[in-house]
């Protein structure tokens, strides 16, 4: 990373968004306005910077959208944001000599493609007379500020919390955004369209219906959360049907607002600070932090699981029963109310992305990579540290994770978590009519009960695809295949 630098030779910066598409609390952005420089905002897409984990299309989606609002603030600051396609390394030396920058400031990515990206922009500027200067706007610390007593990463949560947990206090940037002296200049930009964001299949319509996508809308979403979530927070957050949880995950996976300005508004919430869901919540934000610890630290991990031996588990290759998976037919109602649910909407409940991993990596013995390409592609919360985080979570093989041997129920935890069936039957709409004592396990419906609740099994609702015990013991199975240590 590079050290500070003296900001104030020339009057013209260039602030590169990346994953920070937001004009409050962006440190690039407050970087220039402190050196009193004019700002050239400018957005660079390069389709294939991630290689296979470049951006899925629920996470381009809500990319457009972003851009979209991003540009329209800044414009209602007399600023234009400039769009470009290509390599950053080629575009910003060119955009600083024809605009007359001197700096070019950015917020830093985590991911090996984003940091790569930054060496090579980094390079070709030291080329040029150019400065350049990074800051972190994403997360509360570095990944490589916290270290365990022998000076290396964490990889077990609670003591990684301990030791980072601090960082909840670190406040957002104060700049007033209409101080920000943004430059008009008519540069060369691609128009919005013309990046091809949004996929040509029309899935992603239906997305509009459900999410806004805005900077305005991510502090409306985090005053909900202060007035609303984090007071039940404890006590609804496990259940599906409950609007329990932020859904500010999209939020922050493309930085339409900082984990700093969520944390300092739910501790500075009105007449419930400290409070036990408040203190639940705020640690969620620190598994969010984890998963980008263990992801600067472990790149591989993208691939590779964290626990080595798992490297030989006997995954299957099924493509038949993972496209029942993706599209919520495996026959057992919560998993396929999850896939439903994210098909639809471009995200799924905690508790479901849980037993519906469970699910794959289990019950149908296919690979947590597998899982975790689809997700990539149907989340518009897609995270390549959380995702990671989550899948090896729910393989068994990654930092902290479950044992594989725990091997989730899913008509037990349909039971617990979504007892009145109310999520289930929002999406599964063959089974509306079927009574709580079956919704979880239709096919162990008496037949005129079936008949009665309108279901056809095979026909309007699939019969399951494998059968739970036995899927536990093939599942156990292969597990005793791998050394014991
Ligand atoms: C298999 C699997 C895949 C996942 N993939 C992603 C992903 O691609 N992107 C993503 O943001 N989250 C992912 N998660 C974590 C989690 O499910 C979501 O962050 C959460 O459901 C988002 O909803 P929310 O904003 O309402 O969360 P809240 O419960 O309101 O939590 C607040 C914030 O804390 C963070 N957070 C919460 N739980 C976790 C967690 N377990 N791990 C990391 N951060 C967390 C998120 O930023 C979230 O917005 C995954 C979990 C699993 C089990």
């Amino acid at each position: 990373m590079t050290a500070e630098k003296d900001l104030s030779a020339k009057p013209r910066a260039i602030v590169w968004f990346r994953k920070d598409l937001r004009i409050r609390d962006n440190p690039a952005l407050e970087a220039a306005y402190e050196a009193g420089k004019e700002i050239i905002p400018v957005f660079i897409w390069n389709e294939n910077e991630g290689g296979q984990w470049s951006p899925g299309a629920a996470s381009r989606w809500w990319l457009h959208q972003s851009l979209k609002d991003l540009g329209q603030s800044i414009a209602s600051l007399n600023g234009r944001l400039i769009l470009r396609k290509g390599l950053a390394e080629d575009v910003l030396p060119q955009l600083a000599k024809s605009v007359s920058a001197d700096v070019v400031l950015f917020n830093r990515v985590y991911d090996s493609a984003g940091q790569k990206t930054q060496v090579s922009v980094e390079t070709a500027l030291r080329r040029t007379d150019v400065k350049s200067q990074s800051y972190n706007a994403s997360l509360l610390n570095e990944p490589w500020e916290i270290k365990n007593g022998s000076g290396k990463p964490y990889q077990v949560f609670t003591p990684y919390w301990r030791a980072s947990r601090s960082g909840i206090y670190r406040k957002p940037s104060s700049y007033e955004p209409a101080n920000l002296a943004f430059n008009g200049l008519d540069s060369k930009s691609e128009k919005l369209n013309d990046l091809s964001l949004l996929p040509n299949h029309p899935w992603h319509t239906k997305l509009h219906s459900h999410w806004t996508v805005s900077e305005d809308e991510g502090h409306r979403m985090i005053s909900r959360t202060t007035e609303e979530v984090t007071r039940y927070y404890s006590n609804r957050r496990n259940t599906p049907s409950i609007d329990g949880t932020s859904r500010l995950s999209p939020f922050l996976a493309w930085g339409n607002v900082s984990p700093r300005q969520v944390c300092h508004a739910v501790l500075h919430a009105d007449g419930h600070s400290g409070t036990r869901g408040e203190n639940k919540f705020l640690t969620e934000i620190g598994w969010r932090e984890f998963s980008y610890h263990l992801l600067y630290h472990f790149p591989l991990s993208t691939e590779n699981p964290l626990r080595p031996k798992y490297a030989a588990f006997p995954w299957r290759k099924d493509a038949k029963a993972l496209s029942h998976w993706q599209f919520g037919k495996t026959g057992y109602p919560l998993v396929d109310a999850g896939m439903k649910q994210l098909y639809e909407t471009g995200w799924m409940h905690n508790r479901v992305r849980m037993v519906v991993a469970s699910f794959l990596v289990k019950h149908l013995l296919l690979s947590w990579s597998e899982g975790a390409r689809w997700f990539w592609d149907t989340l518009v919360d897609a995270d390549l540290a959380s995702n990671t985080q989550g899948w090896q979570w729910a393989a068994g093989c990654g930092a902290d994770a479950a044992p594989y041997f725990r091997i989730f129920n899913p008509i037990l935890q349909g039971e617990k978590f979504d007892r009145s069936g109310k999520y289930v039957r929002k999406w599964i709409e063959p089974l509306q009519d079927l009574p709580s004592k079956w919704l979880f396990k239709p096919w162990e419906a008496p037949t005129s009960v079936l008949t009665q609740s309108n279901v056809t099994l095979g026909q309007n609702y699939p019969r399951p695809c494998v059968d739970h015990p036995e899927a536990r013991a093939r599942a156990l199975e292969a597990l005793a295949t791998l050394p014991k240590n």
